[in-house]
């Protein structure tokens, strides 16, 4: 039944709704047809990376031949948003998202894989090769209920109004090899001069949905590109919107801002007056003097300690992790770097095997990075792993087993006894045999 479903507009006005169509076709033949590569030519070299041609994206063979089958069969299909942005600024997608024509069910009746992730809003994932590939029908968002979910969605067989519903023109483009970009909203302009915009109006569009608050300013974190005016202003007003945003998707938003290349865009969420309504110990944190850089490695429990490290103590760091429901190791992690920010060792192998026996070795690692040890310090650690010493317990070479095997009662005295021998293995590495710490203990238990 391709082409069958009514446009809801068109139901409710069929001339007007055949004028409209008349026009959207024309802004499409524009896309179409737009010479984009002559905009690549030009401008400093931020600009010249986004070497956009496109006419002939390159898109993988797996797209493709979702798009061709579905265009065989008389459906139309684009790869949409993230990935189309991506590819024409030079990055990798994460993933690619695929807008059709064709309804849900149509979608699977000519894949063999497919997984029902959201029928009800129009998406079908199709695997290939054990890549699974998003494939959402047009659609238009009806109301919305919540300042975040729209009550229903309405398929549509227009595409420009499935990309209306998009939240920023950038995110609103389409392709294909056989149309080109379909871009209706400026998206291409806005990648040039490097800015996020809302499609349409900047209010109504964060009033929707409050989450597109947090997506733009990650968004410019990630992209480097500074918000529009408008867009901006409207961030500030709606920002009371994002207490009806879960913790979770409130998180992972700013832990994709903090992991980015320009993680110090944090302080964006300060100034556009957002930060009260992430959580109160967020708002209340010393993120002046913050010192979160792109250097440092992108593993989230880095960054969130980069960011929480700094004149902020440790409890505070933990009720912002736990506020924003971060899991138990980033969190425990975060709170290790947080507890030892700034503290630096003796260069003494000791002091250092003290320190390190407190960690992770992988915590221990970006703790150096965070509190720039230098060579001296750098090296001892490497001539500590080298050798081999005893960090931990694990390492130790007496087991609870073999206390027990002595005679010891499993319990508290035994697990203070291991930390005895273990304190004496970090001074003198080379006890670390089971005889000698059997003996030691002996005495020291005289
Ligand atoms: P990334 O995958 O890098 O996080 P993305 O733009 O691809 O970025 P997705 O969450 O994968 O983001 O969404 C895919 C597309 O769906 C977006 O590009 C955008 O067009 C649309 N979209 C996603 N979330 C929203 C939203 N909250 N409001 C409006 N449109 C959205
Ligand atoms: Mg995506």
């Amino acid at each position: 039944m391709k082409g069958g479903f009514v446009n809801r507009k068109e139901r409710e006005c069929p001339e007007k709704s055949k004028r409209k169509r008349r026009k959207r076709k024309q802004a499409l033949v524009f896309c179409q047809s737009a010479n984009y590569n002559n905009m690549a030519l030009s401008g400093t070299k931020k600009e010249r990376e986004i070497t956009m041609n496109s006419n002939s994206m390159q898109i993988p063979a797996h797209v493709e031949q979702i798009i061709h089958t579905l265009n065989s069969h008389g459906y139309e299909a684009f790869a949409v948003g993230g990935c189309v942005r991506d590819t024409l600024l030079g990055r990798k997608p994460g993933d690619w998202d695929i807008t059709t024509s064709a309804r849900p069910e149509q979608v699977k009746a000519l894949f063999r894989r497919t997984i029902d992730t959201g029928i009800q809003h129009g998406t079908v994932t199709i695997m290939m090769d054990r890549t699974g590939y998003e494939v959402t029908t047009y659609r238009i968002d009806g109301e919305y209920e919540d300042g975040r979910h729209p009550k229903q969605v309405e398929f549509t067989s227009d595409l420009l109004e499935d990309l209306r519903r998009r939240d920023f023109t950038i995110n609103a483009m389409a392709y294909s090899h056989a149309t080109g970009i379909v871009d209706a909203f400026d998206g291409m302009e806005d990648l040039k001069a490097r800015r996020i915009r809302c499609v349409g109006n900047a209010m109504e569009r964060f009033t929707e949905d409050a989450l597109r608050i947090l997506r733009a300013i990650r968004f410019s974190a990630q992209l480097d590109f500074d918000i529009e005016k408008e867009t901006f202003e409207a961030i500030s007003v709606i920002a009371p919107n994002l207490a009806k945003v879960s913790k979770e998707r409130i998180q992972m938003e700013l832990t994709k801002l903090l992991s980015s290349d320009h993680p110090e865009k944090i302080r964006e969420v300060y100034e556009t007056g957002i930060s009260t309504y992430v959580s109160p110990a967020f708002a209340a944190l010393d993120w002046q003097n913050a010192r979160v850089s792109a250097e440092l490695p992108k593993e989230k429990y880095v960054r969130w300690a980069a960011f929480l490290r700094c004149g902020n103590s440790p409890e505070t760091a933990v009720r912002v992790l736990r506020d924003l429901k971060l899991d138990n190791e980033t969190i425990s992690r975060v709170k290790t770097l947080v507890t030892w920010a700034d503290v630096t060792p003796a260069a003494d192998e000791a002091e250092v095997r003290r320190m390190m026996s407190r960690m992770e070795p992988e915590v221990w690692d970006s703790l150096m990075e965070l509190n720039g040890y230098g060579a001296e310090i750098r090296d001892l650690v490497t001539t500590i792993r080298e050798r081999g010493d005893c960090l931990s317990l694990k390492e130790l070479a007496v087991k609870g087993q073999d206390l027990i095997a002595a005679g010891v009662k499993p319990g508290k005295e035994m697990g203070a006894m291991l930390h005895e021998l273990l304190e004496h293995v970090l001074e003198v590495p080379q006890d670390n045999e089971k005889e000698t710490l059997m003996k030691l203990l002996a005495d020291m238990h005289r």
